[in-house]
């Protein structure tokens, strides 16, 4: 029988992880496969671990879970789940059953089916969500798209499962700032998604706001593109056409009409103005780039263990 690493990222989760266990043992009993957790608290305020703790003593063989040491963001739990798994097919699911579990037994059929080696999920929809992120998130979706030769699939999140070779596959990328969604998608392998109306949070609260959600748009963005990097060449470009043109006219002026008058400081002031905030910006995205070198360049690891039964 092939075993199948459930993997559950966890930070302030202490009134989803009861609900949590239950609905996805229900589902589980239908599976013609063996079952292992991996729960990753991620340096939860709350009593996340006692939850956990209690969970593995009533279930010690199925039940693992590991520790942060601090809160190391959903990334770094994924990737110290999917290395500590062993199953032969490994899901990453979120513990607020936002990723329905009734979906894993389609899932597991499209596996063993040997046709894929990936099935990933899709949200058709963002029912309970304000109307600004998700305008923003499609804008996302857009952007990434249109100047990353990854593609990022709209709407897709994070629940998927995958064959072990996919998991190895998805490990051997170790890069510090980790966007999931991009390496999933960078790795290749042949994925299904399977559509789903969306779910709303079972209990607790979501720890993205809207600035939490554009940072990580940007990294995501940086990780997966250096298309704003062009950028500065192509303003400058454009800019050094267009005063090259203001040049030829005031040469053709002088010898037209010498007696024409300058054009204002004002105007002038406003050039200078708009050069130095663009140079500043190019430097500014140069340097977020650098900047991300510089974390990578540290090689420092990308979550730390306090404790893991
Ligand atoms: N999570 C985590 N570390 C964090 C933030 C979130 O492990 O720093 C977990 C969280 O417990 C949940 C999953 O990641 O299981 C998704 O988080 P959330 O529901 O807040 O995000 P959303 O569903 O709104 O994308
Ligand atoms: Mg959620």
């Amino acid at each position: 029988m092939k075993t199948l690493s459930i993997i559950v990222p966890c930070y302030n989760e202490q009134e989803s992880i009861p609900l949590f266990y239950p609905a996805v043992e229900k589902i589980i009993e239908q599976l013609n496969a063996k079952i292992e957790y991996w729960f990753v608290n991620d340096g939860s305020s709350d009593h996340t671990l006692d939850e956990l703790e209690e969970l593995h003593e009533e279930h010690s063989d199925e039940v693992h879970f590991i520790s942060f040491s601090r809160n190391f963001g959903k990334e770094a739990a994924l990737y110290a789940g999917l290395q500590a798994s062993t199953g032969d097919y490994v899901v990453v699911m979120d513990v607020d059953l936002q990723d329905p579990p009734s979906m894993l037994p389609t899932m597991l059929d499209y596996l063993e089916s040997g046709e894929y080696d990936c099935v990933g999920t899709r949200r058709v929809d963002r029912k309970g969500e304000k109307r600004f992120k998700s305008f923003l998130s499609n804008e996302f979706y857009h952007v990434i798209n249109r100047i990353s030769k990854t593609e990022i699939i709209p709407g897709a999140r994070d629940y998927r499962m995958m064959t072990r070779q996919m998991v190895n596959a998805v490990l051997s990328v170790s890069e510090y700032d980790r966007f999931s969604k991009g390496i999933f998608s960078w790795v290749g392998f042949k994925t299904k998604y399977l559509d789903y109306h969306n779910v709303e949070r079972a209990a607790g609260e979501t720890d993205w706001s809207i600035w939490k959600l554009a940072r990580y748009a940007l990294d995501g963005i940086m990780s997966f593109s250096d298309a704003p990097l062009s950028l500065a060449i192509w303003t400058g470009l454009v800019f050094s056409i267009l005063s090259f043109l203001g040049l030829l006219v005031i040469v053709v002026r002088h010898f037209v009409s010498p007696a024409a008058s300058a054009f204002g400081w004002s105007s002038l002031a406003c050039i200078i103005l708009l050069m130095g905030g663009l140079q500043l910006l190019f430097i500014g995205i140069v340097g977020k780039y650098i900047g991300k070198i510089y974390m990578q360049t540290k090689n420092r690891p990308i979550y730390i263990v306090q404790e893991k039964k």
